[in-house]
Protein backbone atom coordinates (compact mmCIF):
# COMPACT_ATOMS: atom_id res chain seq x y z
CA UNK A 1 0.00 0.00 0.00
CA UNK A 2 1.50 3.27 -0.75
CA UNK A 3 1.61 6.16 1.73
CA UNK A 4 -1.46 8.29 1.67
CA UNK A 5 -3.16 10.23 4.78
CA UNK A 6 -6.22 8.16 4.55
CA UNK A 7 -4.33 5.20 5.99
CA UNK A 8 -4.39 6.73 9.56
CA UNK A 9 -8.27 7.45 9.44
CA UNK A 10 -10.46 4.69 11.38
CA UNK A 11 -13.88 4.78 9.86
CA UNK A 12 -15.60 1.86 10.23
CA UNK A 13 -13.81 0.62 12.80
CA UNK A 14 -15.32 -0.17 16.35
CA UNK A 15 -12.48 0.68 19.17
CA UNK A 16 -12.95 -0.34 22.50
CA UNK A 17 -10.88 1.30 24.90
CA UNK A 18 -10.71 0.20 28.62
CA UNK A 19 -11.61 2.28 31.91
CA UNK A 20 -11.95 5.16 29.78
CA UNK A 21 -13.83 7.59 31.51
CA UNK A 22 -11.41 10.04 31.67
CA UNK A 23 -7.50 10.63 32.22
CA UNK A 24 -5.36 8.60 29.53
CA UNK A 25 -7.71 6.31 28.22
CA UNK A 26 -10.47 8.96 27.98
CA UNK A 27 -7.79 11.24 25.51
CA UNK A 28 -6.92 8.36 23.37
CA UNK A 29 -10.24 7.12 23.06
CA UNK A 30 -11.16 10.85 21.93
CA UNK A 31 -7.93 10.82 19.20
CA UNK A 32 -9.67 7.46 18.17
CA UNK A 33 -13.16 8.85 17.52
CA UNK A 34 -11.49 11.96 15.36
CA UNK A 35 -9.98 9.58 13.37
CA UNK A 36 -13.32 7.91 12.83
CA UNK A 37 -14.08 5.31 14.77
CA UNK A 38 -16.83 4.03 17.31
CA UNK A 39 -15.79 4.35 20.48
CA UNK A 40 -16.82 1.69 23.33
CA UNK A 41 -15.54 2.19 26.96
CA UNK A 42 -16.49 0.19 30.13
CA UNK A 43 -16.00 1.18 33.85
CA UNK A 44 -16.70 -0.59 37.40
CA UNK A 45 -20.00 1.24 37.64
CA UNK A 46 -23.18 2.36 36.36
CA UNK A 47 -22.34 6.08 37.93
CA UNK A 48 -18.77 5.82 36.07
CA UNK A 49 -20.36 4.67 32.99
CA UNK A 50 -22.57 7.40 32.90
CA UNK A 51 -20.38 10.28 34.11
CA UNK A 52 -17.85 8.52 30.88
CA UNK A 53 -21.02 8.86 28.81
CA UNK A 54 -21.57 12.77 29.88
CA UNK A 55 -18.10 13.39 28.81
CA UNK A 56 -18.00 12.54 25.33
CA UNK A 57 -21.12 13.92 24.82
CA UNK A 58 -19.46 17.16 25.83
CA UNK A 59 -16.90 16.61 23.29
CA UNK A 60 -19.36 15.51 20.66
CA UNK A 61 -18.53 12.19 20.46
CA UNK A 62 -21.42 9.27 20.77
CA UNK A 63 -19.52 6.63 23.08
CA UNK A 64 -21.26 3.51 24.05
CA UNK A 65 -20.52 2.32 27.47
CA UNK A 66 -20.50 -0.92 29.61
CA UNK A 67 -20.34 -1.86 33.46
CA UNK A 68 -17.50 -4.40 33.00
CA UNK A 69 -14.90 -5.43 35.61
CA UNK A 70 -11.73 -6.38 33.59
CA UNK A 71 -10.83 -8.85 35.78
CA UNK A 72 -13.57 -10.37 35.92
CA UNK A 73 -13.20 -13.22 32.81
CA UNK A 74 -16.95 -14.38 32.99
CA UNK A 75 -18.18 -10.27 32.84
CA UNK A 76 -15.59 -9.65 30.17
CA UNK A 77 -17.35 -12.59 28.22
CA UNK A 78 -20.49 -11.11 28.98
CA UNK A 79 -19.80 -7.61 27.80
CA UNK A 80 -17.75 -8.56 24.49
CA UNK A 81 -20.80 -10.66 23.13
CA UNK A 82 -23.33 -6.97 24.18
CA UNK A 83 -20.99 -4.83 22.10
CA UNK A 84 -20.65 -7.22 19.29
CA UNK A 85 -24.72 -7.65 19.14
CA UNK A 86 -25.04 -3.49 20.04
CA UNK A 87 -22.15 -1.78 18.44
CA UNK A 88 -20.45 -4.34 16.29
CA UNK A 89 -17.37 -6.79 16.87
CA UNK A 90 -14.19 -5.24 17.78
CA UNK A 91 -11.76 -3.83 15.39
CA UNK A 92 -9.08 -2.50 18.15
CA UNK A 93 -8.91 -3.08 21.63
CA UNK A 94 -7.09 -0.73 23.89
CA UNK A 95 -6.19 -2.19 27.50
CA UNK A 96 -5.89 0.83 29.54
CA UNK A 97 -7.94 0.43 32.67
CA UNK A 98 -4.81 0.00 35.90
CA UNK A 99 -4.11 0.85 38.79
CA UNK A 100 -1.09 1.29 41.15
CA UNK A 101 -0.16 1.07 44.65
CA UNK A 102 2.71 2.97 46.28
CA UNK A 103 3.63 1.15 48.79
CA UNK A 104 7.52 -0.32 49.79
CA UNK A 105 7.56 -3.94 49.05
CA UNK A 106 8.61 -5.71 52.70
CA UNK A 107 5.38 -3.17 53.43
CA UNK A 108 3.18 -4.30 51.59
CA UNK A 109 0.33 -7.16 51.42
CA UNK A 110 0.80 -10.29 49.20
CA UNK A 111 -3.33 -9.59 48.59
CA UNK A 112 -2.59 -5.73 47.35
CA UNK A 113 0.51 -7.56 45.09
CA UNK A 114 -2.11 -9.39 43.59
CA UNK A 115 -4.36 -7.07 42.99
CA UNK A 116 -2.38 -4.61 41.18
CA UNK A 117 -1.16 -8.22 38.94
CA UNK A 118 -4.61 -8.73 38.34
CA UNK A 119 -6.45 -5.09 37.06
CA UNK A 120 -2.67 -4.41 34.72
CA UNK A 121 -1.61 -8.27 33.84
CA UNK A 122 -4.15 -10.77 34.05
CA UNK A 123 -7.09 -8.09 32.93
CA UNK A 124 -5.20 -7.76 29.31
CA UNK A 125 -4.84 -11.20 28.70
CA UNK A 126 -8.46 -11.77 29.98
CA UNK A 127 -9.42 -8.76 27.33
CA UNK A 128 -7.23 -9.69 24.19
CA UNK A 129 -8.19 -13.16 24.81
CA UNK A 130 -11.91 -12.29 24.71
CA UNK A 131 -11.30 -9.87 21.30
CA UNK A 132 -8.84 -12.03 19.43
CA UNK A 133 -11.21 -14.87 17.99
CA UNK A 134 -13.90 -12.11 16.48
CA UNK A 135 -10.21 -10.18 14.94
CA UNK A 136 -8.98 -13.73 13.34
CA UNK A 137 -12.04 -13.98 11.81
CA UNK A 138 -12.36 -11.27 10.37
CA UNK A 139 -9.32 -11.05 8.90
CA UNK A 140 -6.73 -9.20 11.59
CA UNK A 141 -7.41 -6.37 14.59
CA UNK A 142 -5.46 -4.13 16.48
CA UNK A 143 -4.24 -4.62 20.55
CA UNK A 144 -2.68 -1.73 22.51
CA UNK A 145 -1.71 -2.25 26.00
CA UNK A 146 -0.87 0.49 28.42
CA UNK A 147 2.52 -0.35 29.30
CA UNK A 148 4.70 2.20 31.38
CA UNK A 149 8.76 3.22 31.76
CA UNK A 150 8.14 0.82 34.93
CA UNK A 151 8.51 -1.93 32.17
CA UNK A 152 11.76 -1.53 32.07
CA UNK A 153 12.12 0.16 35.55
CA UNK A 154 12.30 -0.54 39.43
CA UNK A 155 11.64 2.02 41.38
CA UNK A 156 10.67 2.03 45.49
CA UNK A 157 7.51 1.69 46.23
CA UNK A 158 6.27 0.01 42.72
CA UNK A 159 7.02 -3.41 43.11
CA UNK A 160 4.02 -4.37 41.91
CA UNK A 161 3.31 -2.10 39.28
CA UNK A 162 6.56 -2.66 37.86
CA UNK A 163 6.08 -6.74 37.80
CA UNK A 164 2.47 -6.28 36.55
CA UNK A 165 3.43 -3.51 33.80
CA UNK A 166 7.21 -5.53 32.88
CA UNK A 167 4.51 -8.77 32.36
CA UNK A 168 2.20 -6.32 30.41
CA UNK A 169 5.52 -5.55 27.29
CA UNK A 170 6.29 -9.43 27.44
CA UNK A 171 2.34 -10.52 26.99
CA UNK A 172 2.28 -7.48 23.67
CA UNK A 173 5.26 -9.43 22.25
CA UNK A 174 3.73 -13.20 22.83
CA UNK A 175 0.90 -11.92 21.70
CA UNK A 176 2.26 -10.03 18.34
CA UNK A 177 4.85 -13.43 17.86
CA UNK A 178 1.26 -15.90 18.24
CA UNK A 179 -1.41 -13.76 16.34
CA UNK A 180 0.35 -11.98 13.71
CA UNK A 181 -0.15 -14.36 11.03
CA UNK A 182 -3.74 -13.72 11.37
CA UNK A 183 -2.78 -10.03 10.91
CA UNK A 184 -3.13 -9.33 14.31
CA UNK A 185 -0.74 -5.99 15.63
CA UNK A 186 -0.05 -6.18 19.23
CA UNK A 187 1.63 -3.23 21.22
CA UNK A 188 2.39 -1.44 23.73
CA UNK A 189 2.55 2.30 24.53
CA UNK A 190 4.87 3.36 27.51
CA UNK A 191 3.81 6.55 29.03
CA UNK A 192 6.78 8.76 30.58
CA UNK A 193 5.40 10.80 33.96
CA UNK A 194 1.70 12.36 32.60
CA UNK A 195 0.13 14.65 34.51
CA UNK A 196 -3.69 12.83 35.33
CA UNK A 197 -5.10 12.62 38.53
CA UNK A 198 -3.59 9.34 39.14
CA UNK A 199 0.00 11.30 39.38
CA UNK A 200 -1.72 14.37 40.93
CA UNK A 201 -0.09 14.24 44.36
CA UNK A 202 3.03 13.85 43.07
CA UNK A 203 2.88 17.29 41.57
CA UNK A 204 1.30 19.44 44.41
CA UNK A 205 2.83 22.20 46.53
CA UNK A 206 4.74 21.54 49.73
CA UNK A 207 3.80 23.29 53.06
CA UNK A 208 6.70 25.13 52.79
CA UNK A 209 5.65 26.38 49.43
CA UNK A 210 8.10 23.78 47.16
CA UNK A 211 7.11 21.84 44.53
CA UNK A 212 6.75 18.55 45.45
CA UNK A 213 10.38 16.48 45.22
CA UNK A 214 9.04 14.06 42.63
CA UNK A 215 8.09 16.41 40.52
CA UNK A 216 11.68 18.54 40.65
CA UNK A 217 13.33 14.99 40.23
CA UNK A 218 10.60 14.26 36.86
CA UNK A 219 10.89 17.48 35.40
CA UNK A 220 14.84 17.60 35.98
CA UNK A 221 15.40 14.56 34.71
CA UNK A 222 13.29 14.72 31.74
CA UNK A 223 14.97 15.79 28.86
CA UNK A 224 11.55 17.36 27.84
CA UNK A 225 11.72 19.44 30.91
CA UNK A 226 7.67 18.67 31.69
CA UNK A 227 5.36 16.08 32.70
CA UNK A 228 3.86 14.96 29.18
CA UNK A 229 -0.11 15.46 28.70
CA UNK A 230 -2.25 12.61 27.88
CA UNK A 231 -2.56 14.59 24.50
CA UNK A 232 0.89 13.44 23.55
CA UNK A 233 -0.09 9.96 23.49
CA UNK A 234 -3.12 10.75 21.20
CA UNK A 235 -0.66 10.77 17.78
CA UNK A 236 1.06 6.95 19.05
CA UNK A 237 -2.51 5.12 19.52
CA UNK A 238 -4.26 6.37 16.37
CA UNK A 239 -0.48 5.36 14.68
CA UNK A 240 -0.93 2.14 16.62
CA UNK A 241 -4.82 1.53 15.94
CA UNK A 242 -4.27 2.67 12.05
CA UNK A 243 -3.01 0.54 9.04
CA UNK A 244 -0.42 3.47 9.04
CA UNK A 245 1.26 0.79 11.39
CA UNK A 246 0.59 -2.56 10.08
CA UNK A 247 4.07 -3.69 10.13
CA UNK A 248 4.60 -2.66 13.10
CA UNK A 249 4.29 -6.05 15.73
CA UNK A 250 5.08 -6.42 19.37
CA UNK A 251 7.09 -3.09 20.34
CA UNK A 252 6.55 -1.01 23.06
CA UNK A 253 6.27 2.91 21.84
CA UNK A 254 7.64 4.93 24.81
CA UNK A 255 5.64 8.41 25.18
CA UNK A 256 8.29 9.65 27.52
CA UNK A 257 10.13 13.00 26.62
CA UNK A 258 13.16 11.03 25.93
CA UNK A 259 12.97 9.83 30.19
CA UNK A 260 14.25 6.32 29.29
CA UNK A 261 16.72 7.49 26.64
CA UNK A 262 18.40 9.80 29.65
CA UNK A 263 18.03 7.80 32.54
P1 LIG B 1 -6.84 6.51 35.90
O1 LIG B 1 -6.88 5.95 37.29
O2 LIG B 1 -7.10 7.97 35.70
O3 LIG B 1 -7.82 5.67 34.96
C1 LIG B 1 -7.89 4.28 35.01
C2 LIG B 1 -9.35 3.89 34.91
O4 LIG B 1 -9.44 2.44 34.97
C3 LIG B 1 -10.20 4.44 36.07
O5 LIG B 1 -11.37 5.01 35.53
C4 LIG B 1 -10.53 3.20 36.88
O6 LIG B 1 -11.78 3.25 37.52
C5 LIG B 1 -10.54 2.13 35.79
N1 LIG B 1 -10.39 0.80 36.36
C6 LIG B 1 -9.57 0.42 37.39
N2 LIG B 1 -9.74 -0.89 37.64
C7 LIG B 1 -10.67 -1.34 36.78
C8 LIG B 1 -11.28 -2.60 36.56
N3 LIG B 1 -10.93 -3.67 37.29
N4 LIG B 1 -12.21 -2.72 35.59
C9 LIG B 1 -12.57 -1.64 34.86
N5 LIG B 1 -12.05 -0.41 35.01
C10 LIG B 1 -11.10 -0.26 35.97
O7 LIG B 1 -5.43 6.16 35.32
P2 LIG B 1 -4.55 6.90 34.21
O8 LIG B 1 -5.39 7.54 33.17
O9 LIG B 1 -3.52 7.69 34.90
O10 LIG B 1 -3.81 5.62 33.60
C11 LIG B 1 -4.35 4.85 32.54
C12 LIG B 1 -3.34 3.79 32.17
O11 LIG B 1 -2.07 4.39 31.90
C13 LIG B 1 -3.08 2.80 33.31
O12 LIG B 1 -2.88 1.52 32.77
C14 LIG B 1 -1.80 3.32 33.95
O13 LIG B 1 -1.08 2.33 34.61
C15 LIG B 1 -1.06 3.79 32.70
N6 LIG B 1 -0.02 4.77 32.98
C16 LIG B 1 -0.30 5.98 33.58
C17 LIG B 1 0.72 6.91 33.77
C18 LIG B 1 0.47 8.25 34.35
O14 LIG B 1 1.44 9.02 34.49
N7 LIG B 1 -0.76 8.61 34.69
C19 LIG B 1 2.11 6.61 33.38
C20 LIG B 1 2.27 5.31 32.78
C21 LIG B 1 1.24 4.45 32.58
P3 LIG B 1 -12.00 4.17 38.85
O15 LIG B 1 -12.25 5.54 38.32
O16 LIG B 1 -13.21 3.56 39.48
O17 LIG B 1 -10.76 4.04 39.66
Amino acid sequence: MSFEMDMFRLDGKVALVTGAVYGIGFEIAKSLAKAGATIVFNNLDQASVEQGLANYEKEGITAHGYVCDVTDEAAVKNMISKIKAEVGSIDILVNNAGIIKRIPMIEMEAKDFRQVIDVDLNAPFIMSKAVIPDMIKKGGGKIINICSMMSELGRETVSAYAAAKGGLKMLTKNIASEYGEFNIQCNGIGPGYIATPQTAPLRERQENGERHPFDQFIVGRTPAARWGTADDLAGPAVFLASNASDFVNGHILYVDGGILAYI
